[in-house]
């Protein structure tokens, strides 16, 4: 099929909750090609999803291999793959137990019924999050989202949910009620446009929820999974949560979610109390362990670490040369380029000149590319982002005109 036939049929057949752009029928590491054979350097990676790049031959294998052998028995039935890649994530993140889901709106859903089972007998339910925070589209973690838009015609909303404003304390503080069961807060927030959570902040976080007894959960399904450079986003300001949630990049493209506890949250979940149909299937677990041995065999969290800071340098210039570019922030393989104007017209540019990156929050560029990047694409990607840059410029002028 064409690019333009793809489109036809899926303006047709799907309901169009989305605005596509490209028609994508092929990739490999960073790269992606449309229909017609064009290829695209993929910094945008399905959002975060493809952390050892697009068909990594490994991955692709242990899907095979373990579609040819048992792809799902349901949790009437233990299978070998759940608990080892439960053992894989506990020792890499928080020491307890996991429960596994599909997605990065059902993990944050487990977390807080995880909340509000742990707080029901004091009275605990409300949920404190953070403005321009995302956290799904289901009911539940939309309301958590703190971006107005994903909540438009969906009233009523359920309850038991407060905003406070990230990096700043006192509105934490200010939020917290006798009722209070957590704050659930992104290491750093992606769709909010690559904001991190300053280390100082999770520290007073995480003293503020110790001394009020409620739980500190963070959502690492956009910045966990190696993309910071750690394999939590949480880690690299050396704090402890409570729990987490995990998604996105945990299978690579395989539809998987989760959520990891540390000890004493281990059993808070008991039988009956969660449970969803596709949760840890052989196949999801067997994609998602053969990710976690990609990234320690390929050592990947350094990758992101080492090019991530090529990265950052490579676009630094802009901030001096173009007075609409603010500034160049991120951690590990999660990126922005911040404007003053809006960026959707930067990333239509770029793509015309085969490089995918994702405007988001209106005036940010969000670079979040497969872990598995080399210094040849981070420099490609760069010289792009120059050129393009250079080409915005008379724009500007003549929208300020
Ligand atoms: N949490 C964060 C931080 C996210 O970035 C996203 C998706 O972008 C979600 C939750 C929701 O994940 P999903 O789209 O898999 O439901």
């Amino acid at each position: 099929m064409t690019s333009e036939e793809i489109k036809q049929l899926h303006e047709t057949y799907v309901m169009p909750t989305y605005a596509p752009g490209l028609a994508l029928v092929r990739g490999e590491g960073t790269r992606v090609w449309d229909a017609e054979g064009r290829d695209y350097l993929d910094f945008v990676a399905g959002i975060a999803v493809a952390g050892v790049g697009h068909c990594h031959p490994r991955l692709v294998e242990a899907i095979r291999e373990q579609a040819g052998r048992l792809m799902h028995v349901s949790n009437l039935y233990f299978n070998d793959r759940q608990p080892e890649l439960a053992r894989a994530l506990s020792l890499r993140s928080l020491g307890g137990k996991c429960f596994f889901c599909n997605s990065g709106a059902e993990a944050n859903e487990a977390l807080i019924k995880l909340a509000r089972k742990w707080g029901a007998e004091q009275g605990r339910y409300e949920v404190v999050s953070f403005r321009n925070s995302f956290h799904g589209r289901t009911l539940a973690t939309l309301t958590a989202t703190g971006q107005d838009k994903v909540k438009l015609g969906f009233d009523p909303l359920p309850e038991g949910f407060v905003l406070a404003d990230l990096n700043d304390l006192g509105s934490v503080e200010a939020a917290l009620t006798g009722r209070t069961a957590a704050v659930l807060i992104e290491a750093v927030q992606g769709e909010g446009g690559v904001q991190a959570a300053a280390a100082e902040f999770l520290a007073g976080l995480r003293r503020l929820c110790d001394e009020r007894g409620i739980l500190l959960l963070c959502d690492e399904v956009q910045c966990g999974m190696g993309r910071t450079g750690e394999w939590f986003g949480y880690q690299t300001a050396g704090i402890t949560p409570d729990a987490i949630s995990v998604a996105k990049g945990m299978g690579g493209g395989f539809p998987i979610g989760g959520i990891c506890a540390g000890p004493d949250l281990s059993d808070v979940l008991g039988v009956g109390s969660h449970a969803t149909t596709f949760g840890g299937t052989p196949l999801a677990c067997a994609a998602a362990l053969a990710v976690m041995e990609i990234i320690e065999k390929e050592n990947l969290l350094k990758n992101a670490r080492v090019m991530g800071e090529r990265l950052r340098q490579g676009m630094a210039p802009l901030v001096n040369k173009y007075d609409w570019v603010e500034g160049v922030r991120g951690q590990g393989l999660i990126n922005g380029l911040v404007l003053s104007r809006p960026a959707f017209s930067l990333q239509r540019m770029a793509e015309e000149k085969g490089l995918l990156v994702l405007a988001t929050a209106n005036t940010v560029i969000r670079l979040v590319p497969p872990l598995t990047v080399t210094e040849r694409e981070i420099d490609q990607a760069v010289r792009t982002l120059h050129e393009v840059c250079a080409e915005m410029e008379p724009i500007r002028e003549e929208a300020g005109a």
